[in-house]
């Protein structure tokens, strides 16, 4: 009950700050910065694990070069809308950069988070982005950052370090998730 006083209590704040990125509904840079730092000091105070997985679309601008910058918006459309699909109710999809986006998962440790952000890479490969007359699949790099297992010190730590981590999955290819571990 103390919980879920404390996480209505922690929404309504950030629900307030509503900053969302227009073309996908999804939340903000802007946002994030606030979200991340209450979400943190939430999860010291309860003891409880906080992760985040940063991602990044594979080879992205090719697609814009071959089917035009608004199938490329149309794209970036239909993947926000996947991802809504399939995380928890409770975890918070933020459009960090042109195509790249960052969920954040309260209550969810390392494991946990590099088992999702795998079963978003498995259901992002199947799915076929497009109109009606150009289909496309898509390969996403994925890190998995967590406090407290890798050692961050506060809510923008986590992501500097889910941006080393992406960077590395980069380096080693891409279409692949990694964590701390890696
Ligand atoms: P990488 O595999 O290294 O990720 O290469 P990439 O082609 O995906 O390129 P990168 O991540 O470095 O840059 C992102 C590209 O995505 C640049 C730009 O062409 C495209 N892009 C960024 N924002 C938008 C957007 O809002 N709409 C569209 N259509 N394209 C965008
Ligand atoms: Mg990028
Ligand atoms: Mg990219």
């Amino acid at each position: 009950k103390k919980l879920e006083m404390e996480r209505e209590k922690v929404n309504k704040k950030l629900g307030q700050l509503a900053l969302k990125d227009s073309h996908t509904g999804l939340y903000n840079h802007r946002y994030l910065k606030e979200a991340i730092e209450v979400r943190f000091s939430q999860a010291e105070r309860q003891f409880s694990p906080l992760s985040v997985i940063m991602m990044d679309i594979d080879y992205f601008k090719s697609i814009n070069d071959a089917y035009g910058h608004l199938f490329g918006d149309l794209v970036l459309k239909q993947l926000a809308k996947q991802l809504k699909t399939i995380v928890r109710p409770y975890d918070t999809i933020i459009r960090y950069g042109g195509e790249e986006f960052i969920i954040i998962t309260s209550e969810a440790n390392r494991a946990y988070t590099v088992i999702l952000a795998q079963r978003i890479l498995d259901k992002i490969n199947l799915y076929n982005f497009g109109d009606g007359k150009h289909l496309v699949k898509l390969k996403l790099s994925l890190a998995a950052a967590s406090y407290p297992e890798d050692n961050v010190l506060g809510g923008m730590d986590l992501i500097k370090l889910a941006d080393e981590i992406l960077n590395k999955t980069k380096e080693g290819g891409g279409n692949r998730v990694c964590s701390f571990l890696d």
